[in-house]
């Protein structure tokens, strides 16, 4: 706590894996003894630095960049990159830490990282957007590469936002390389990788269900929160899945409708005209708007997927699943539960995907996009799905089994916490320490 004061995000991520290693320090005393925990949690490096830019009024405006290259053990850096108000070192180094157990459950060769900056995407003009991924990356570039660090899109970083960086990589370089991922697909990018997060959270539920209860997706009522780009694959999945999802928010406030969201409606609003969820009141007969995201959770539902960001699902929400009969609860967004949410879950039964994950098919389909980038050479929607569902229910075993063997059946918060250190551990007592 004294290395990292004033880092609650970072302190509750890290606090939530050590306790899971209990375990791990009894049978495996040879990784205690080459200090892989004490290494584990430090990030190999942490970048920080001035984004400047100007505005369509001509003033000129400062933010705050990072990169956090959390661990190389077992591949290139490889995370996504974060503009959102909210974005802080303590926030970085969560989500970074995060990514290095989340990549090595995917199987693929990628070590840790993650970067954003404080930036708002939200009301800016198009060359506002620009001028800005421009600047960041005039920074960014010199960290970066397809065989170091290799960073994507999360929160206010879609294809657009990866365009922009991606061209100023390209002319800062001179070199047409996979260096980032999420790319349209005219210059790169992988099929299903805009749905991979979403649809991977589907195939992990599904396998969830079907494996801990014997029960499946079809005819269950689902609320989602968020309407980004996990939340709306995720509900495309779920629908497809054969349930009902009824409810999904912005950060202004939620959507209920009783007869099941109408996809394409949300897609128009949020993808095509970048508008407020609000909107979809306005143009569905019968739904209804709630200003304000909390009340989303005392919707009655058999699956919760909070698709949007850290704890937004603390006690009082937990509780009010748990009330109206939840089954099971899937983390799409990065620890959107709360220490305390999560152990109402696991008292009361319900059953839990953590993050790590459950979210872990948007990262596995770019390590795919990183072999095609290599091979020059790109596979079919249906091949990359074939992939990401693989990839998803391997995960779901191995994180299961883990927890089996480590004496905590069905507690998957401590089957995936395991299940990506031991590949990680491993690489690093291989690669010796640096003194
Ligand atoms: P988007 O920017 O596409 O969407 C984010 C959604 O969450 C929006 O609906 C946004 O509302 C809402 N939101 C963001 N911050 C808040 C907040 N503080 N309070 C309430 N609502 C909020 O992001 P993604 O869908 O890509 O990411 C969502 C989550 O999934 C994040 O936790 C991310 O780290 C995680 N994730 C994403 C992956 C990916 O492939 N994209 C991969 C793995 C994890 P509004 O529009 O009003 O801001």
């Amino acid at each position: 706590c004294k290395r990292n004061p004033n880092e609650p995000e970072f302190l509750q991520a890290v606090r939530e894996v050590l306790e899971s290693f209990e375990p791990v320090v009894a049978q495996r005393p040879d990784l205690v003894k080459a200090g892989i925990i004490d290494r584990i949690v430090e990030p190999e490096r942490f970048i920080q630095f001035r984004v400047s830019w100007v505005d369509d009024e001509g003033n000129v405006q400062v933010n705050r960049g990072f990169r956090v290259q959390y661990n190389s053990a077992i591949g290139p850096y490889k995370g996504g990159l974060r503009f959102h108000p909210s974005v802080c070192a303590s926030v970085i180094k969560f989500l970074g830490f995060e990514q290095c157990f989340k990549n090595s459950l995917t199987g693929l060769p990628m070590g840790g990282g993650k970067g954003g900056s404080d930036f708002d995407p939200k009301g800016k003009s198009d060359g506002e957007i620009m001028r800005f991924c421009q600047s960041f990356m005039t920074e960014l570039y010199r960290h970066i590469g397809p065989d170091t660090d290799v960073p994507a899109g999360d929160i206010g970083v879609g294809a657009r936002e990866i365009g922009y960086l991606y061209g100023q990589y390209k002319r800062l370089r001179n070199e047409f390389t996979g260096v980032l991922t999420g790319k349209s697909l005219s210059y790169g990018g992988s099929l299903i990788r805009p749905q991979a997060t979403g649809y991977g959270l589907l195939y992990f539920t599904q396998q969830m269900l079907k494996s801990m209860k014997n029960d499946s997706l079809a005819g269950k009522t689902v609320v989602i929160s968020g309407s980004g780009n996990v939340a709306i694959y995720a509900c495309e999945k779920a629908q497809e899945m054969g349930a009902k999802v009824v409810a999904m928010y912005d950060s202004n406030g939620y959507i209920y409708d009783k007869d099941g969201i109408k996809l394409d409606v949300v897609k128009q609003i949020k993808e095509v005209e970048r508008a407020r969820i609000k909107e979809y009141a306005a143009r569905v007969p019968g739904a209804e708007y709630h200003e304000g995201c909390k009340g989303i959770w005392t919707v009655k539902c058999d699956v919760a997927l909070p698709c949007a960001t850290q704890n937004e699902i603390d006690a009082e929400a937990a509780k009010a699943l748990v009330a109206n009969g939840v089954m099971a609860v899937c983390e799409g967004a990065n620890m959107p539960s709360t220490p305390e949410a999560v152990e109402i879950f696991q008292k009361s039964g319900v059953i839990f995907g953590p993050a790590k994950a459950a979210n872990a098919g948007g990262v596995a389909v770019s390590g795919l996009e990183m072999c095609q980038n290599s091979a020059r050479y790109s596979w079919t929607a249906e091949e990359v799905d074939a992939k990401l569902k693989n990839i998803m229910e391997n995960i779901f075993h191995n994180v299961f089994d883990a927890s089996k063997e480590f004496g905590a059946e069905g507690n998957l918060v401590m089957g995936a916490n395991i299940a990506g250190f031991m590949k990680i551990a491993d690489a690093m007592k291989w690669q010796g320490v640096a003194y």
